[in-house]
């Protein structure tokens, strides 16, 4: 039976699971990255259309029947792990492949953390395709100006396009989730298209940014940049963050400070 602390929900109407895996169309020589297979409902399909996969799950319990089921589909590996502990650029180079292709029906406890992990891992990634909470995707595919437009935002549109695909209903999941789910698909910019700021700054202007979203960037900043090195990033230390784009905010983390 479905663990909830393992935020299980396993998808079983075949149409949902039929479209995903369209969606993701995976082809024979594909590295693909399966996070969180649960009972299969993803993994075989993808399995037979790629003929390997590698797949992370934490519930020990799944991994016997996962491994029995997938005899005569394909060569199935799975990694008994937390998701947010497994280096993708790692195995990326272990397996001498350049890209992974990661999917995942994701656990919602922990989807901002494992979104930001692959964010990380940018650069080993070719694409992704995630179920989330439906507004967990507004929130990534928001434009500046938005109500949902945030960190999470900014973020993920400053590593990857953004492409929400469709909704899913809680009735194609068992037992079904108390929130409206959809399938996103990311797919991280080319190198010469990645912003050059310091990672670990422009992440720190961001979260305090939109820490108080409701004061003006000078107050929201003011631990980290005085009015004028807001002004010379071109940008209104009255504005507010939901109004700057993620290029902004890339400026921001550029400015340099006097020592
Ligand atoms: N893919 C299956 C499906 O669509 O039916 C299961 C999806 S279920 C929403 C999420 C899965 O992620 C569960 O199998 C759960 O055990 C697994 N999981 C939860 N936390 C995890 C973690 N930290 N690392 C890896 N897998 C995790």
């Amino acid at each position: 039976r479905p663990k909830k602390s393992f935020g299980q929900h396993f998808l079983h109407e075949r149409r949902y699971i039929e479209r995903i895996v369209s969606a993701i169309s995976p082809r024979p020589d594909d590295f693909l990255v399966e996070i969180g297979p649960g009972e299969g409902a993803l993994t075989f399909p993808l399995l037979a259309a790629a003929g390997k996969l590698t797949a992370i799950e934490l519930d020990t319990d799944l991994i016997p029947n996962l491994q029995a089921n997938a005899e005569g589909i394909g060569e199935l590996s799975i990694v008994h792990a937390d998701v947010l502990k497994v280096d993708f650029t790692a195995l990326a180079e272990r397996q001498g492949v350049a890209r992974l292709r990661i999917a995942g029906n994701l656990p919602y406890y922990i989807s901002s953390p494992i979104l930001f992990h692959c964010v990380e891992h940018a650069a080993a990634i070719g694409d992704m395709h995630f179920m989330l909470q439906k507004e967990v995707v507004d929130r990534m595919a928001a434009e500046p100006g938005s109500k949902v437009y945030g960190r999470l935002s900014v973020m993920l549109q400053l590593a990857c396009r953004v492409e929400p695909l469709f909704n899913v209903p809680p009735g194609a999941f068992r037992p079904p989730p108390k929130v409206d789910s959809a399938v996103v698909r990311l797919i991280p910019l080319a190198p010469e298209a990645r912003h050059d700021a310091d990672p670990d700054r422009v992440h720190q202007i961001v979260k305090a940014a939109f820490a108080q979203r409701r004061k003006t960037l000078g107050n929201a900043l003011r631990q980290h940049l005085d009015a004028d090195a807001i002004r010379r990033a071109d940008i209104d230390p009255k504005a507010r963050a939901e109004t700057l784009s993620p290029e902004d905010f890339v400026r921001l983390a550029k400015i340099e400070i006097a020592p």
